[in-house]
Order: C-alpha cells, then structure tokens, then sequence
C-alpha cells in the first residue's frame, strides 16, 4: 500500500517508534529512523519487515531537543530519499515530580523534544507534501495529551500542546491530501513506562508483574498494555485511503482510561 513512500518517524529506535517504523515498512514504505542507543537491532527488524517489498531504511541521529539537528535530518532525509511523504513525531521523553520541585531544565527539555521538535519537523516537512498534495503527518500524543496524571506537568503541557498542534495542521491542511492526525495511547510497556514500574516497585516494596499491575489498575480499565505493534496498525490506518478525511483527530488506544 505504501510503496515508494518514505516514512520518518522520530524516536524510531525503540518502543511504539520502532513499532511503528515496522508496521510501515511492511506495507512498502522506505524509512528514516531516528532515536539514540542501537541502531543495527532496530534497523535490522525493520529491513526485515519491508524486505518482500524491498524497502530502503536510513537513519539519522538527530537530537529532538535541538531544532538545528532538525534541519539537518530533514535536509539529509530529502536529499536520501527525495521527499518525506510520512512523518510521524513520535520521539518522547517523561520526568515525574510535583511541580514545585521541577527541574527547570527537564521541563525546557520535555517541551522541546516531546512538542516544539513535531513544530521544527511538520513546518520543514509540509512544504513537498502540500507540492505533490499528499501527505500523512501523525503525532504520537498520549491520553495525556487528553486528561492530566499528577506528577506530569511538562509532559501533560506538551501532550495537550501537541493535540493542539495537530488540529491547526490540519485545518491549515484541510483542502489538501495532506492529513494530520494524533494517536493517543494509553500505557503501552516500553522502557518509557518501565521505569515508572519499576520505580513504584521500589516506593511499594512490589514485584515487578505486581508493580505492573498497580500502575494499570489506577488508570487504565481494561488493565492491558497496549501494544507498539496495535498502535502500528493504526497508524497504516491513517496512511490508508480510508483515512483520506480523518483530520485533527485525537485517537485513543487507552483500554478506556479516557472515558472515565
Ligand atoms: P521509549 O523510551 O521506548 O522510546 C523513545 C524513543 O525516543 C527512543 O527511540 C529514544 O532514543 C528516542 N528519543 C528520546 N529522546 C530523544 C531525543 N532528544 N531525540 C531523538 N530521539 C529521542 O518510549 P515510548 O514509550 O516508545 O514513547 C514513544 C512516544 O510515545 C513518546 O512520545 C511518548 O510520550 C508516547 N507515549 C508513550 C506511552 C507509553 O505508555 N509508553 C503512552 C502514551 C504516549
């Protein structure tokens, strides 16, 4: 479905980036990966997906946090593989404390890599997408870009900054075959939400599948994860003709934690 596309999705070298990175790969879309660690394992599973339809899959380092960085991966995606026809700004970081105690330097940090990088990203991306007149730009919020947590300020200020984000992109796009759209997921078990189990393991005295289940149990009804793999699936959806008029929507993937 997505052959001779190019996807870049940010943060793509672990959790739901990777698993959106495969999920596209799949249907045939050329990748540009970005996230720091390993790269060899994830590229590897992506190659792999898209393999039968002989997809192409680039990386580059960009830290999200510095919009200079952003220009240059924009400049290198478009110069490897001509045009960025999928985006998805996925790259996110979380810091957990009252807000009175808040290190000023994570909230600045929070902001930059988890909105203003999906601001530096859409505006270089938008002009090629609007050229050819498609274009699938998808935001990975959260249901925190819906409800708050205690605890969360920054993250829950970029989340609903960046549902915010998403709905003036799209009616700046609306005429157009450019979309944008956000995802909003629930908890999903990736080392992002590992570390919080694993620090209210520590504060209850719990096991880790104890821990796991306390931190579902408080907010999320249907008491599961979802997957990167489901959330990958939804985001082939938005890349579908289905989805040609799905525009500034907030998609919950939550197990019911927002409808309380
Ligand atoms: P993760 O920690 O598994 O992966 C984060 C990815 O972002 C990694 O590839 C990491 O290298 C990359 N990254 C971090 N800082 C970066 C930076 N400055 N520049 C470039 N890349 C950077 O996290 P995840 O859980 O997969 O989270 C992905 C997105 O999904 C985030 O935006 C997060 O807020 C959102 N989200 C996660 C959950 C969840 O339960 N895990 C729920 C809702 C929303």
């Amino acid at each position: 479905m997505l052959k001779g596309k190019t996807a870049l999705v940010t943060g793509s070298t672990s959790g739901i980036g990777l698993g959106i990175a495969t999920a596209l790969a799949r249907q045939g879309a050329n990748i540009v990966l970005n996230g720091f660690g390993d790269v060899d394992g994830p590229r590897a599973q992506v190659l792999q997906a898209g393999q039968a339809a002989g997809v192409k899959v680039g990386y580059h380092g960009a830290d999200m946090g510095r919009p200079e960085q952003i220009e240059e991966m924009m400049r290198h995606a478009a110069s490897e593989f001509g045009r960025v026809d999928i985006l998805v700004n996925n790259a996110g970081i979380q810091h957990v404390s009252a807000i009175q105690d808040f290190p000023v330097e994570r909230w600045d940090a929070v902001i930059a890599v988890n909105l203003s990088s999906a601001f530096h990203t859409t505006r270089l991306a938008l002009p090629a997408m609007l050229d050819s007149d498609w274009g699938r730009i998808i935001n990975i919020a959260s249901v925190h870009g819906l409800v708050a947590s205690a605890q969360k300020s920054a993250y829950v200020a970029a989340k609903h900054g960046i549902v915010g984000l998403t709905k003036v992109v799209a009616l700046e796009t609306a005429a157009s075959g450019v979309t944008c759209n956000a995802i909003c997921p629930g908890w999903v078990l990736t080392p992002l939400v590992q570390r919080q189990v694993d620090a209210k393991a520590a504060e209850h005295g719990l096991s880790n599948e104890d821990a796991k289940k306390r931190l579902l149990g408080e907010k999320e009804p249907s008491m599961q994860f979802t997957t990167p793999e489901q959330l990958g699936e939804l985001a082939v959806f938005f890349c579908s003709p289905a989805a040609d008029n799905v525009r500034g929507a907030a998609w919950n993937m939550d197990g019911g934690w927002a409808a309380q």
